[in-house]
């Protein structure tokens, strides 16, 4: 498992958190990318497959951005315009499948596209409205349109966005400076860690002690949900942490709850 991406990426935590009922399918904003040549190696790196469609992970901002690919080099008297690809399809197993290190294909989020002409001296040529590739159709069959062209595509990418660039400062944070999904989160942590300390190796298994575990932020910044970020502690260690951390502990509900922890679960 990568260490450094926000915690609802993760497969295994999302399926888990879906099966407790909570929705994380959060759209990711709408960017324009470059247009860039795609080899073999950047499907393996950066290019994401699923049923859902083709994902660039933009290394720039951590984020899977829906993108197509089209062929780069094509003769455009002779054969028209090239066809888009939206799925894994047979044309694109095949590239793969063939080993080439050459950088046939293309991917792209916006339109026009620019394609090598052939037929005239490999020029660079703005295209628009690519034809969807057949396989691709049958494959992502009854969520689009069979006439749907790239030009449509791109346009459904863009309305898809509801967070556009959203800027780090509008994460929405509850009044204790949490983030308002840190419940869930928190919550799938836990579950994930088997509610079982990262410090001491304590586990605890009654249902209703729980809540003695607890998700800390290691760098002690509430809105950094990343999973390299959290950490899982019973109440103990976590009371210990740091100075900040004890003189929290050392008042009210939390040393309540952290004295009733003790009684119940004394050192060993
Ligand atoms: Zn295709
Ligand atoms: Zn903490
Ligand atoms: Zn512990």
């Amino acid at each position: 498992m990568a260490n450094d991406e926000p915690i609802y990426k993760f497969e295994g935590l999302k399926s888990l958190l879906r099966s407790m009922g909570y929705r994380l399918d959060k759209a990711v904003g709408y960017k324009p990318l470059k247009i860039e040549d795609v080899d073999i190696n950047d499907i393996r790196k950066n290019i994401k497959f699923s049923d859902k469609g083709i994902f660039l992970i933009d290394q720039t901002d951590d984020q899977e951005r829906q993108i197509f690919l089209y062929k780069r080099n094509y003769h455009l008297a002779r054969y028209g315009k090239p066809r888009f690809h939206i799925r894994k399809c047979q044309t694109i197993q095949d590239f793969i499948n063939s080993g080439t290190f050459k950088s046939e294909y293309r991917r792209a989020n916006t339109e026009p596209v620019l394609v090598k002409d052939m037929d005239s001296n490999m020029r660079e040529v703005e295209v628009r409205n690519l034809p969807l590739c057949k396989y691709c159709m049958n494959m992502a069959l009854g969520e689009y349109s069979r006439s749907m062209t790239s030009a449509d595509f791109v346009k459904i990418l863009q309305q898809a966005d509801d967070s556009y660039e959203k800027a780090p400062d509008n994460i929405e944070v509850d009044i204790l400076g949490y983030t308002k999904d840190w419940a869930e989160i928190s919550l799938a942590y836990r579950e994930l860690h088997e509610y079982t300390c990262e410090k001491c190796g304590l586990r605890i298994t009654n249902p209703f002690d729980q809540l003695f575990m607890q998700t800390h932020h290691r760098n002690g910044n509430k809105t950094d949900n990343r999973q390299s970020n959290l950490q899982c502690l019973c109440i103990r260690c976590h009371a210990s942490i740091d100075d900040r951390h004890k003189a929290n502990f050392a008042r009210g509900g939390n040393r309540a709850t952290l004295e009733n922890f003790n009684t119940k679960y004394p050192r060993e």
